[in-house]
């Protein structure tokens, strides 16, 4: 992998530089929060946040999206616009780009998702690293670094960023961006190290995830989870805001007096009541305590088994989200029932 620097004085220049390969979108602050956005200029980016409000998923897999039209003169229509715009996501933070290799196994691996796919291929990344906060566990859930799924990945290290080129079109927009890249030197690799060092140990959250699913497998009947029940909205926030919960649902819309209409999918919730409803009436998690179990489940058991790692990336969106303090981390310390695991 080519590494190179960027002078901060320069990252401007790259900035307009980089527009040309695709509209350019990054966390802008909104309501003291942060959002990803397209830019109306370059001044709005705030590459110094703590974390979005949504993931970048949006952009992959969209809250709404109609999938095709219909009708019985024409057949069925695939709804591609849109598909093929040219994005440029400025500012991912390392665990929603690694939370977006973890959606790639979903829709690009045994089951194939064109629109995921056209969007994925269409729309580059360009991560920057990030200072942990007291809700961040990256570290604990090894997605503080990521080595793949990005197209430039860019490290603060003082005066410059050292910048990682993940891919062809990586290259080529540092290629197009001419001398403002140069090459690192031995100070900017030690300057690496010492921010690598001060990232690490400024993590606030730790979690033991070695045995998890088999914590999980022996506590299937914990008490936990009726009290989780007990507190619980099911107001489906945590899915919201989780850069790697991808259930969706999907719905016609006919239109009156005709066989022609459109099929959208939409954002769904596995702590929705009606989530494992099925035809019958039969609700197969009707208790609310059996549906937060089974999204504590499914990311920290299933998805093991069936991808070999969780899916939970620690981006901690879920805690700063849940309007009653529901906490990933807090969970996991009691089905523990070691605390000192994790520290706040
Ligand atoms: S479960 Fe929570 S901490 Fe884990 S990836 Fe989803 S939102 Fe982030
Ligand atoms: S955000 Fe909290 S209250 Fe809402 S569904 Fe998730 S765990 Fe329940």
């Amino acid at each position: 992998m080519k590494i190179l620097k960027l002078p901060k004085e320069r990252l401007d220049l790259f900035a307009s530089v980089v527009q040309q390969f695709g509209e350019l979108h990054a966390p802008v602050q909104q309501d003291g929060k942060y959002v990803f956005k397209p830019l109306t200029r370059w001044s709005e980016a705030r590459l110094e946040y703590d974390r979005t409000i949504l993931p970048p998923k949006k952009y992959f897999l969209p809250p709404r999206e109609t999938l095709f039209r219909y009708s019985p003169g024409a057949g069925f229509e695939p709804c591609t616009e849109g598909l093929d715009q040219r994005i440029i996501l400025f500012g991912v933070h390392a665990c929603d780009v690694f939370a977006l290799n973890i959606l790639d196994r979903v829709f690009a691996g045994r089951y194939d998702d064109p629109y995921y796919q056209t969007r994925r291929k269409n729309i580059a990344i360009i991560g920057i690293d990030c200072t942990p906060d007291r809700h961040c566990f990256c570290r604990s859930m090894r997605a503080d670094f990521v080595d793949s799924g990005f197209d430039l990945f860019f490290y603060d290290t003082g005066e410059c960023y050292q910048v990682l080129v993940g891919s062809a079109l990586g290259d080529d927009m540092v290629m197009a961006a001419g001398s403002v890249f140069q090459a690192v030197d031995a100070a900017d690799i030690e300057n690496y190290k010492q921010r690598s060092a001060d990232k690490r140990s400024a993590f606030e959250l730790e979690v033991e995830i070695r045995d998890l699913p088999e914590i999980f497998e022996m506590e299937y009947q914990s008490e936990i989870w009726k009290e989780l029940g007990e507190k619980c909205l099911s107001c489906g926030s945590c899915s919201m805001v989780c850069p790697t919960c991808y259930c969706f649902d999907v719905a016609d819309s006919v239109e009156l007096g005709s066989r022609a209409g459109t099929r959208q999918r939409s954002w769904d919730s596995c702590l929705f009541a009606n989530h494992a409803r099925v035809a019958s009436g039969e609700n197969f998690r009707g208790p609310r305590a059996s549906r937060i179990k089974f999204r504590f489940y499914h990311k920290q058991r299933g998805f093991v088994a069936e991808y070999g790692r969780p899916s939970c990336v620690g981006c901690g969106r879920c805690i700063s989200a849940c309007p009653v303090n529901i906490d990933v981390v807090h969970v996991i310390d009691r089905l523990r029932e070691v605390q000192d695991v994790a520290r706040r």
